[in-house]
């Protein structure tokens, strides 16, 4: 296996801005190797609720920030989150992610209320809550509530970059904070960066790289920016498959037991890119469980792949996706390896 000097920038930068095949190609495999010490050839499957397309935020680059006057709102009731949930665990899934733009109808004790609900039907699953910033003090009663774990990409690790994503009320340094937070907390957590964004630099990436070896975080999601046509980065081009691959890769190298996902935009701009993301060392598929009829207005970005299909289709289709690629599907709750839950809490 190549030996890549990790802690040497001008190392990493050289192999994120390199476009040669091959030298990705030996990434990819010194990915899948370390991958496979941790992991074996195994792939976890998350069930993705996605609850609400309401938000508060009006980031530059996604589908539902508040300004997009174009998009139908909808909010899940708590009786068809339960009902995602029974259909995710009759299919296999021992692990829900309830995912939703920052919905401010959903006060901390509307949270609370589902994520409690959830925890008292399916004591042994992984709750995992992908709603955004909030104070510590939120954070800590849905821990107590009975969730497990919180994604949270942060998008990009330089302040520069991040204010030329973002209005000016957001800022990287809170959402820096909120990660810091929740790992001490006792969530597992995930963050993660977009490849391609309007203005991001190689130098920026490699910031992303450095930044998730200081929080290292138990999972981290990566894929590449697709534009959507309705927000201010619509007529930007999207990120490269390659490069969210290398990200990928690197990510695995710098941080061997992560949880990482192929992700949904990676699957969009090529129909096997998330086959791909697992070949650069993923080892994680989200399929979708939410409502059919909800699942176009979830649209983060354009052209989002199985939005026409059942929570059962998904489930199906994903597994003979990774068994083409001789990966073994694992339907159990994949904690984060090493993972001992706090004691006196649900996690
Ligand atoms: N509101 C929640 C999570 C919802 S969005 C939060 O703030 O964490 C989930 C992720 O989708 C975002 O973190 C972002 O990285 C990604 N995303 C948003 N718009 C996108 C786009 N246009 N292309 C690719 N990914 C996008």
């Amino acid at each position: 296996m190549a030996d890549y000097k990790l802690n040497n920038d001008a190392e990493l930068l050289r192999l994120i801005r390199s476009d040669e095949p091959q030298e990705a190609e030996a990434l990819f495999a010194a990915a899948r190797e370390v991958r496979n010490e941790q992991y074996g050839n195994e792939v976890y499957f998350r069930g993705l609720i996605e609850f609400t397309n309401y938000c508060k935020n009006d980031c530059y680059y996604c589908g539902i920030r508040r300004s997009n006057a174009k998009v139908k709102r909808y909010r899940l009731s708590l009786e068809q989150v339960l009902n995602s949930c029974r259909m995710g665990d009759v299919l296999g899934f021992r692990t829900f992610v309830l995912q939703g733009g920052e919905d401010p109808w959903f006060t901390d004790e509307r949270v609370v209320e589902m994520v409690a609900a959830i925890r008292q039907a399916y004591p042994d699953h992984a709750i995992t809550l992908s709603i955004g910033e909030r104070s510590r003090a939120s954070y800590e009663a849905f821990f107590r509530a009975g969730a497990n774990r919180y994604l949270l990409r942060h998008e990009t690790a330089n302040d520069e970059h991040y204010r030329k994503m973002h209005p000016p009320a957001m800022s990287l340094a809170e959402r820096k904070q909120c990660l810091y937070d929740l790992k001490d907390i006792g969530f597992q957590v995930g963050a993660g960066f977009m490849v391609g964004t309007p203005f991001q630099t190689p130098e920026n990436l490699l910031e992303d790289l450095r930044f998730l070896e200081d929080l290292k975080p138990h999972m981290v999601g990566i894929g590449p920016f697709i534009p959507q046509a309705d927000t201010p980065f619509g007529a930007y081009p999207g990120g490269s498959l390659e490069l969210s691959l290398k990200m990928v890769a690197l990510t695995r190298l710098l941080l061997p037991k992560a949880l990482i996902p192929a992700t949904t935009a990676t699957g969009t701009i090529n129909p096997q890119g998330r086959e791909k993301a697992l070949m650069a060392g993923a080892n994680v598929v989200m399929p979708n469980l939410s409502p059919k009829d909800v699942r176009k207005l979830y649209a983060l970005y354009d052209n989002k792949i199985c939005t026409g299909d059942e929570a059962a289709e998904c489930r199906l289709c994903m597994e003979g996706r990774i068994r083409n690629f001789g990966f073994v599907p694992n339907m159990a709750r994949g904690d984060y390896v090493g993972w001992t839950a706090r004691v006196g809490t649900g996690a």
